[in-house]
């Protein structure tokens, strides 16, 4: 079961530095029962002996063996907290950090006090709190206060297989921190917990840790998957053919089963659509009422498949066939479905619904993104529909283009996902996808850290004062050259003049304004938040100030949200975030000029102008300008715009303000491409252009490169022009 690459070393061979105190927990029997049947728990001895003969371990198993919830567990009863420090546990996902937090509270029969989580703004952290769940970022954060995290005894950090960016960050941290402590005679224990195997980033990577950590592998499923691939060529309708399967596992295959499915949130609304419509038919008792539709999130969703199957396991009698749809719709399932949403952005009240049993006489159907293939174990899942797709954000470093495209998963993914399906009883995967397409996979897919633009991680790397990134440890290194590139754009844009951007948060992905609500009512607050006249030219970030402000004064109620098409959450994580931003802009700029109010009037004109200045100044290269009939190539040049960086036509999205206007020059910040290549911000917010005007008589593609030179604005604001850039959100005193 517990195999150790590099052997640990016996626990006879030299003296153990285990802590001698003993803490008991006080289980419920039942917990206790449940706890006995998970792999792990045969292997506690072996994982605490390897933890404490060594600074560093690796635990490797797959998910539902029990890593996140019993190794804490085995560490708290081993008196690990005992002495001061506490352990903290890192999740790539915030829906991960609460509920595992509840989960181990609960089985521990310990409070919320004791056993804690914190994310970003929100957390229930007290002077008690001995086992702390975080997300990656907020321990990220912590370094920069405290860069030996004193506080803490052992660090784990979880899912590490799915290299979120941050999580990387931390482990090439980690990696310089762990010898530092054992320095100070104040070891820290560092835990990197995985699902899959492929850890060889971290543990053959010679410039991480300088003795090879033991990797420890825990045996997992504990029931057989069948898993039935499709015969067809997978077709363009994933969500209608999930539908589709769905409705045939309900009708044909026993009961009292739970049916787990991943799809993005888009697909959700289609899928929501189509059950609608089978309502009468099929599935007569559906609770539609849960069944959120919100905007994406943040572009790591998954979704669902193709169509019809075929075996490729043994258990024949479970296989579907090829029957006549329009037949089978006539027969009737005996139980209603129950089906719910599960997907990070989801209020936290209504993503614990699906760990409690659904209401009697139905049987749940959970229709969740990627949170449910590593993060999360739903008790009770026996049927998992997998399109074997997965939308991921794309970022083209060359071009600065970003597109959000569907694409098939890694092996390593689906099978995470057929793995979901065998926690409590033998089950069944469909993958809506053949077999040879899945042999064409990709093993493992890559770490974020090689798909986000560069300029994003040295800004981060620059907060934690970290001055030469290219040496950076980094599990698996971005190009060096793309790094020296982005320095040097930064240092241009005045982003990296001294003193180095402390104040800058991290950028989440709840940042996020979006507007939504009826079309006509979104269109008439957009006008009226954009303003007359020359505010107008500021365009959608006049909008976006509009919407803040107009908040703002009316005391940030959900009421006004709701009825203005804001999203309330959005609208107190930027609160929050302007008052950071606030104090940081006040207390280092005071000298400047610069006054930051943070009630946050509608800005003046010479504001506006200067607003308009910056943003130019920070996205000189992002610059458009519109393609003057003379120039038009051919038709799909009309109201096309021609940039510095592309060939190709790019225009202005239709959610703009400018949409219709099309000024002579606008600049954007990052291009998207859907139907055709829109420009747009970054996803964080929804909203694309800023109008901007030239003196005559300058190369006008040159103007921002001596805006630049003369460098007034970006002088004043020094190194926070990229917490404005990134966060247009405070308004300048000129
Ligand atoms: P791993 O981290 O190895 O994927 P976990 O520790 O998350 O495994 O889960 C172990 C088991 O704990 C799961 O198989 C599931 O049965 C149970 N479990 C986890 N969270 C919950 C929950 N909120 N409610 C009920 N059971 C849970
Ligand atoms: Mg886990």
């Amino acid at each position: 079961p517990v195999v150790s690459q590099q052997a640990a070393p016996a626990a006879s061979s030299k003296p153990s530095c285990k802590p001698v105190v003993f803490v008991p927990v006080d289980r419920s029997p039942e917990i206790q029962e449940a706890r006995l049947k998970l792999p792990i728990l045969a292997e506690e001895q072996v994982i605490m002996e390897a933890i404490n003969e060594n600074p560093i371990v690796v635990i490797c198993g797959e998910t539902g063996s029990g890593k996140t919830t019993q190794v804490p567990q085995f560490l708290y009863e081993a008196g690990y907290t005992s002495s001061n420090g506490i352990i903290g546990i890192t999740e790539p996902r915030r829906v991960a950090a609460v509920s595992m937090s509840q989960r181990v509270a609960k089985e521990m029969n310990l409070s919320h006090r004791v056993v804690s989580y914190q994310i970003r703004y929100e957390g229930n952290v007290t002077d008690e709190t001995q086992i702390k769940f975080m997300t990656d970022g907020v321990l990220l954060k912590e370094v920069q206060k405290d860069f030996l995290l004193l506080k803490y005894k052992v660090i784990i950090i979880d899912e590490a297989h799915e290299r979120s960016m941050y999580t990387d960050i931390l482990i090439g941290l980690l990696s310089r921190i762990v010898p530092l402590r054992e320095k100070k005679g104040l070891p820290l224990k560092l835990i990197i917990m995985s699902a899959t195997l492929r850890v060889e980033d971290f543990t053959e990577n010679t410039r991480l840790f300088a003795v090879t950590p033991p990797v420890l592998q825990v045996d997992a499923r504990q029931f057989p998957v069948t898993v039935h691939f499709n015969k067809k060529t997978p077709l363009d309708d994933y969500s209608g053919e999930c539908f589709r399967k769905v409705c045939k596992i309900h009708r044909m295959l026993p009961s009292g089963d739970d049916d787990d499915r991943k799809e993005s949130v888009e697909e959700m609304r289609k899928f929501k659509k189509s059950r609608r419509r089978k309502k009468a038919t099929v599935l007569p008792q559906i609770n539609l009422d849960n069944y959120a539709v919100v905007p994406m999130d943040e572009g790591d969703e998954d979704r669902e498949a193709e169509s019809d199957d075929d075996i490729a396991g043994s258990d024949v009698d479970l296989d579907l066939g090829d029957g006549d749809s329009e037949e089978e719709e006539k027969s009737d399932s005996s139980l209603p479905l129950y089906v719910l949403p599960l997907y990070s952005l989801l209020a936290p009240e209504k993503q614990a619904k699906v760990f409690r049993p659904p209401p009697p006489g139905t049987r749940l159907c959970v229709v969740a993104t990627n949170v449910a293939e590593t993060s999360l174990t739903i008790p009770g899942i026996k049927y998992v529909v997998d399109c074997g797709k997965v939308k991921k954000r794309f970022y083209d470093k060359i071009t600065g283009v970003s597109s959000f495209r569907v694409t098939w998963i890694s092996q390593a993914s689906a099978n995470q996902r057929a793995g979901r399906a065998g926690r409590t009883e033998p089950g069944h995967c469909y993958r809506l996808y053949s077999s040879a397409v899945f042999m064409d996979f990709e093993k493992f897919s890559a770490p974020e850290i090689t798909k986000r633009p560069v300029e994003d991680l040295i800004l981060q790397m620059k907060a934690l004062n970290i001055e030469k990134v290219i040496n950076f440890p980094f599990p698996t290194p971005p190009p060096a050259e793309a790094l020296a590139a982005a320095e040097e754009l930064l240092i241009a844009l005045g982003a990296l003049k001294e003193p180095p951007v402390t104040g800058r948060p991290a950028v989440s992905e709840e940042e996020t304004v979006k507007l939504k609500g009826k079309k006509g009512r979104l269109v008439q607050m957009q006008r009226i938040w954009a303003g007359q006249g020359s505010f107008q030219k500021l365009g959608d970030l006049m909008v976006m100030l509009g919407a803040v402000g107009a908040c703002e004064y009316s005391g940030c109620t959900p009421k006004f949200c709701e009825e203005n098409g804001l999203r309330y959450k959005a609208m107190l994580e930027i609160r929050r975030l302007r008052g950071q931003l606030t104090t940081a802009v006040n207390s280092v700029c005071t000298d400047a000029g610069v006054y930051v109010d943070p009630k946050m009037k509608p800005p003046t004109e010479a504001q506006a102008t200067y607003l308009r200045q910056i943003v130019l100044a920070g996205l000189g290269d992002h610059l458009a300008r519109r393609v003057q009939a003379e120039e038009l190539l051919d038709d799909k040049w009309k109201n096309a715009y021609k940039t510095a960086l592309l060939d190709d036509p790019v225009f202005i999205h239709p959610s703009s303000v400018l949409f219709k206007q099309l000024p002579e020059f606008v600049v954007y910040q990052e291009i998207v491409e859907t139907t055709k290549l829109y420009m747009k911000d970054r996803v964080s917010w929804q909203l694309p252009a800023v109008e901007v005007d030239y003196p005559e008589g300058i190369d006008r593609f040159k103007y921002f490169a001596k805006f630049l030179l003369e460098g007034k604005v970006i002088e004043k604001l020094g190194s926070y022009s990229q917490c404005l850039l990134s966060n247009p959100l405070i308004m300048l005193k000129t």
